[in-house]
């Protein structure tokens, strides 16, 4: 596992976590390489330009009368050798965590789980399981996304799972099929993004347009009512 590094912060963020204010902080490292992922400097992980985790840890006590809520990203953060320990130190200033994750580390989420460490996960779920290398750049073994999605539901944590979709790369049909999946585990809270071409990891995914408003639209009317019926 890589050694934990903080690639960057973001101090006050109104969008990452529904419920308030948090701060982001960016972890360097990750074992997908999903094509269209515009996080190339924290996939490449380089040992340079990192941020001290003692100046972090007081910056967040030094405003937490302001900012009660820290989200963890990446990269994967769940590749981090040492991330139980740094979140057990934002534990004890007294913030509330979410982590953003791609799943593929069930244990370790069990774990922090297991030990009050989370308030909220944020799951990506890339694409439909039964092709799920297609979209992570990487073989993944599936049986471990599952494991993921289902220990999330059944932790009593806030939760949202999260599809990124990409013209070219996905079907609309491929999130109607992961909307099914999830609708069938009964989950209420699956989210669409959308892809915008900007420092991609695989350079020809610049060329992709961005999804019109009136297909995203219709696409997140239709998941709508998946999880409606
Ligand atoms: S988008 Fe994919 S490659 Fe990029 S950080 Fe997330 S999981 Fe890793």
């Amino acid at each position: 596992m890589p050694e934990l590094r903080i690639k960057g912060m973001i101090e006050t963020s109104f969008i990452d976590w529904s419920e308030g204010i948090s701060s982001v902080i960016f972890l360097g490292g990750c074992n997908f390489r999903c094509p269209f992922c515009h996080n190339r400097e924290l996939v490449e992980n380089k040992p340079d330009g990192c941020m001290e985790q003692e100046w972090v840890l007081n910056h967040l006590k030094k405003y937490k009368t302001w900012v009660e809520r820290v989200t963890i990203s990446g990269g994967e953060p769940t590749v981090c050798n040492g991330l139980g320990d740094f979140l057990v130190a934002i534990r004890k200033i007294g913030l509330s965590i979410k982590l953003d994750t791609n799943g593929s580390k069930p244990a370790m989420l069990k774990e922090l789980i297991n030990k009050c460490l989370l308030d909220y996960v944020a799951m990506d779920i890339k694409g439909p399981l039964s092709n799920y290398g297609k979209y992570c750049g990487v073989e993944v073994d599936k049986g471990r996304i599952e494991d993921s999605i289902d220990a999330i539901i059944k932790s009593g944590v806030g939760y949202e799972f999260r599809t990124t979709y990409v013209p070219g790369l996905h079907s609309e049909d491929d999130l109607y099929a992961v909307a099914e999946y999830l609708k069938a585990k009964e989950v209420k809270n699956y989210k669409i993004q959308w892809f915008q071409p900007k420092n991609t990891l695989e350079p020809s995914y610049m060329d992709i347009k961005p999804v019109s408003k009136q297909t995203a639209e219709h696409i997140k009317k239709s998941v709508g009512l998946i999880f409606k019926d």
